[in-house]
């Protein structure tokens, strides 16, 4: 047994390639008793369909990092400010994805945990809090990546809702451009994609380019590809201009399409008006030609209902990204256009008007970001009114949160898919609060 572990240690100095120490004196139980820093207790590991889980069981909240390194492969975890009893990764079983684990102190208190892996993975990590039977817990689950493909996994049964995603402007037509000389329609063909990225990482949901390249394209040819696409949602995105650079904000204006302009739309219409804006009417003095013509061409009927709620769901969204232009979710178009019956949203970024948010739209991280804001908020609407017929309506049965419920455990306890249960609910943290009801997904 000692020989053994000696050889195991061998083993993991001899693998190098990352700036980690070994650590011979390691914190023991007794002496991590400071306050700030956190302890691991435990490492389990559990093997899934598709995927092994490490959790790391800890003695309270800790800020931590995980990322992939390839040549070799590798998982490396940093935790601040933490420690781990000597041994601890000694304990843990090496098995067909693990090869070996180290461990190392970095900044003379950070913990860092490499995991020599025999194959690429990706990686996904989150945090559980205590639950019943658990305490504080970082799960780390690695997902092999030659067996993650959604398609395999798919079922074909129950269709996906359909997101229509149109990056405003294109070709001769390059929209308002910033101060610095950023193009509208590279800022929104670039957040386009990268919010179709997002979107088909969510079961339930896919994602269709309008255009997928810098091209020309009319109105009408946008709304003809929507309806080919047999899509479910239509968001148009653009980037606002005003000739005040300090305009900021997005906005989003809900549309929909066809029919005749109905009496609640223009009730609502006026409503709208009557709310004090900071810059004034700008969404009435549009000065984007494009979202002009969107806007009045369209008409509002019933599916304005689901437009606005789709809207107001990304708006709470764009919130944590960036400052909202108008709170509430802007209903625009009083002309009369035949087209499908497509609910649809069109969203303002940002003001590339606005030095700031000019740098904002063109900065990879922002535009991510964005998506990310815009996918959650289409997710939380799905979750709630996703169309008959597909796999986002369909359950097979419901469950109320009771307090120290975890989703991983409820996924279990129903045999379903933890990131299934996620998109089915649009749960994007772990805060379930009691009494909360959740639909159980199908397969
Ligand atoms: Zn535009």
């Amino acid at each position: 047994m000692k020989n053994n572990r000696r050889k195991f240690l061998k083993n993991l100095a001899g693998i190098s390639g990352i700036a980690t120490s070994m650590v011979p004196g390691f914190a023991s139980a007794k002496s991590a008793v400071s306050l700030s820093s956190a302890e691991i207790k435990d490492i389990r590991l559990s093997n899934n369909q598709g995927y092994l889980r490490l959790v790391f069981d800890l003695n309270g909240i800790a800020d931590h990092s995980v990322f992939t390194l390839d040549k070799p492969d590798r998982v490396v975890l940093d935790i601040k400010n933490a420690t781990m009893p000597h041994g601890l990764v000694d304990r843990v079983q090496a098995n067909a994805l693990i090869r070996s684990i180290r461990s190392g102190v970095q900044n003379k208190k950070d913990l860092r945990v490499v995991f020599d892996l025999s194959q690429s993975v990706s990686a996904r990590s989150f945090i559980l809090g205590p639950s019943e039977k658990s305490g504080h817990r970082l799960v780390i689950d690695l997902h092999h990546n030659k067996t993650i493909t959604r398609s395999k996994i798919k079922k074909i049964n129950k269709r996906d809702v359909v997101i229509a995603i149109d990056a405003g402007h294109g070709g001769k037509d390059p929209g308002a451009i910033g101060r610095s000389g950023t193009r509208e329609k590279t800022v929104t063909l670039q957040i386009a994609k990268k919010l179709q990225k997002y979107i088909n990482q969510q079961r339930g949901m896919q994602a269709v380019l309008i255009r997928k390249n810098d091209r020309f394209m009319r109105l009408r040819e946008r709304i003809q590809k929507a309806r080919e696409y047999h899509a479910d949602l239509m968001i148009s995105l653009h980037a606002d201009s005003f000739p005040d650079p300090r305009a900021r904000g997005s906005s989003i204006y809900a549309l929909s399409v066809d029919g005749a302009s109905s009496e609640t739309a223009r009730m609502l219409a006026d409503k709208e008006n009557a709310v004090d804006l900071l810059f004034g009417n700008v969404d009435l003095a549009v000065q984007d030609p494009m979202v002009q013509e969107v806007l009045f061409d369209l008409s509002l009927t019933g599916t304005i209902e689901s437009s606005l709620d789709i809207g107001g769901e990304i708006i709470d969204q764009i919130k944590s990204v960036n400052r909202v232009h108008k709170k509430k979710v802007q209903q625009a178009g009083f002309a009369v256009l035949k087209a499908p019956n497509i609910p649809s949203v069109l969203l303002e970024t940002a003001f590339i008007s606005n030095p700031r948010e000019e740098k904002n739209l063109r900065s990879s991280s922002h535009q991510k970001k964005v998506a990310k804001a815009i996918t959650r908020g289409i997710g939380k609407y799905f979750a709630r009114k996703a169309p008959p017929g597909t796999w986002l309506a369909a359950s097979q049965g419901s469950y109320a949160i009771s307090s120290g419920d975890d989703v991983t455990a409820i996924a279990k306890n129903h045999n379903v898919d933890e990131q299934d249960l996620r998109a089915r609910n649009a749960l994007y943290a772990n805060n379930l609060i009691a009494g909360q009801v959740i639909k159980i997904p199908v397969s």
